[in-house]
């Protein structure tokens, strides 16, 4: 899937409000195909269990997730 398409999806994906947090760092995603979830490690590094991420290494839920946490403002520490 090329980058552009990806992103787009992703922002339809954290628009359509289908990010939801689960516990820190770990977030459930609906996607169009079924629900994946994407973990964050304490690197920052996300990961997801969907075929996309397993074969590239990226993904449209990865994506929404930065989207969708960039639209909440953390409280500064
Ligand atoms: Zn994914």
């Amino acid at each position: 899937m090329p980058v552009d398409r990806l992103l787009e999806k992703a922002r339809k994906l954290a628009e359509s409000g289908r990010v939801e947090q689960l516990a820190a760092g770990v977030y459930n995603v609906v996607g169009d195909h079924g629900t994946y979830t994407v973990a964050q490690d304490y690197t920052g590094k996300y990961s997801c269990n969907c075929q996309g991420y397993l074969q590239k290494r990226k993904c449209s839920h990865i994506a929404a997730v930065m989207l969708a946490t960039k639209q909440h403002k953390r409280k500064p520490r």
